[in-house]
């Protein structure tokens, strides 16, 4: 039986009964927005707050490059300061508070699932999806990383791999083939919860940024689009902090389209890919699954997405879910077809066969509906792959994330 996880050694980040070890005539550096932790904040906020408190700024850059190209967790452990200023930091309530891995659960196929947890003390956590090789989901990708960080090498025998990353603890969109529907909206993740699940997962596994190929998917659980601000703040970090290629990242929305407005309006220094979850034909079928389509119908989407300034060979992803006897067969995949060629957008389709869950009342194509269905858009001119379901033993796979406990094996 499937049971919710409630996290482990719930643990406060942040101290709250902190005094006043700072010392006569000193600024405190207490954040003004007491209880947020430093991971999160980048190197400028970093730097003016070091400058409010009477310190130079380039303390700031020293934590920041302690925090995120180091992964320095605690912060008696950053060197680069000395141990008064790391004292005083300490004694006034400061932590890192990065995000921690609290529970594993590793498939047969290599995936791990992590419940991860934030920063607020909250005891909700939220699931990131570790998966070496990927999904395939970036199939069909000609945009390389344009090795700003890593000069577009990688080390032979590195192997590559995708992380999928939640924006939120839950989710409101409730389109009806995803678990995570299930639990509802619960909180928005912060910059730091959101970026933080990347760095943990590069802890865990000895991720070295300009060495190895990994892939972020803005995938997990919640609507990135409907977490904006903390959604790109966390992508920024990820990009100007850690060093990672945006080209290298892609955020799946549902179709929120003030988000995707906003999201044309982002520098392509700082801009992932976009994917749009698709999921059907057309607005009728589409409405059925995810009630978002009638407020915004699949040419409103399409039309705020054009706005989107790509990069050249960037394309468009649409996600579609097939969903056996619903959105398969040939038909539908030539009204699909049709669809993506009158959006006139460079685009590629990225099938991926439902995943079953407990409580959801659809069925998984068979294999041979799915390769027609691949097939019959390709000869349409519409470029489709097949993402590879990944960890599914663990409720790993897409759609399944919704903080179920089956086996352990941290
Ligand atoms: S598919 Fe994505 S947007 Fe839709 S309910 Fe699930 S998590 Fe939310």
């Amino acid at each position: 039986m499937l049971t919710e996880a409630m996290s482990r050694d719930s643990h406060q980040f942040v101290r709250l009964d902190s005094g006043d070890p700072a010392g006569e005539g000193q600024t405190s550096l207490r954040n003004p927005l007491f209880g947020d932790p430093l991971f999160g904040l980048d190197a400028k906020t970093l730097a003016a707050r070091m400058g409010q408190a009477g310190e130079p700024a380039w303390r700031g850059e020293q934590l920041a490059e302690a925090m995120y190209r180091q992964r320095v967790a605690e912060l008696s452990a950053i060197t680069t300061l000395p141990k008064p200023l790391r004292e005083r930091l300490a004694g006034e309530g400061w932590e890192v508070g990065r995000p921690r891995i609290v529970q594993v659960f590793r498939s047969v196929d290599g995936t791990e699932r992590y419940l991860v947890e934030g920063q607020s003390g909250d005891p909700q956590t939220v699931e990131t999806v570790w998966m070496p090789e990927g999904d395939d989901g970036e199939s069909g990708d000609e945009v390389e990383p344009e090795g700003r960080h890593d000069g577009g090498r990688t080390t032979p025998g590195r192997s590559r791999a995708t992380i999928c990353v939640s924006s939120q603890v839950g989710c409101a969109v409730n389109c009806q083939f995803c678990l995570t529907a299930k639990l509802g909206f619960q909180r928005n993740l912060s910059a730091g919860e959101i970026a933080g699940q990347v760095i943990a997962v590069f802890d865990r596994h000895g991720v070295e940024v300009g060495r190895d190929r990994v892939n972020l998917v803005f995938m997990g659980m919640g609507e990135p689009f409907l977490n904006y601000d903390n959604f790109m703040a966390a992508v920024r970090l990820l990009v100007e902090e850690v060093g990672l290629s945006p080209q290298r990242m892609t955020v799946s929305t549902s179709g929120i389209v003030p988000g995707i407005e906003r999201f044309a309006a982002e520098l392509p220094e700082v801009r992932p890919k976009l994917a749009i979850s698709l999921n059907a034909p057309n607005n009728t079928i589409r409405a059925e699954m995810m009630p978002i389509n009638r407020k915004w119908p699949i040419e409103v989407v399409v039309a705020a997405a054009r706005g989107v300034k790509l990069r050249p060979r960037e394309r468009i992803t649409f996600e579609y879910v097939l969903l056996g006897g619903v959105t398969d067969g040939a038909e539908r995949a030539r009204e699909v077809a049709r669809l993506i060629r009158r959006t006139g957008l460079p685009a590629k389709v990225n099938l991926i066969a439902w995943n079953p869950g407990p409580g959801i009342a659809y069925s998984t194509p068979n294999a041979d509906s799915v390769e027609e269905f691949r097939r019959t858009l390709a000869d349409a001119g519409v470029p489709a792959y097949l993402r590879r379901p990944r960890g599914l033993d663990i409720f790993a796979a897409c759609g399944q994330l919704k903080r179920t406990v089956e086996t352990e094996n941290a």
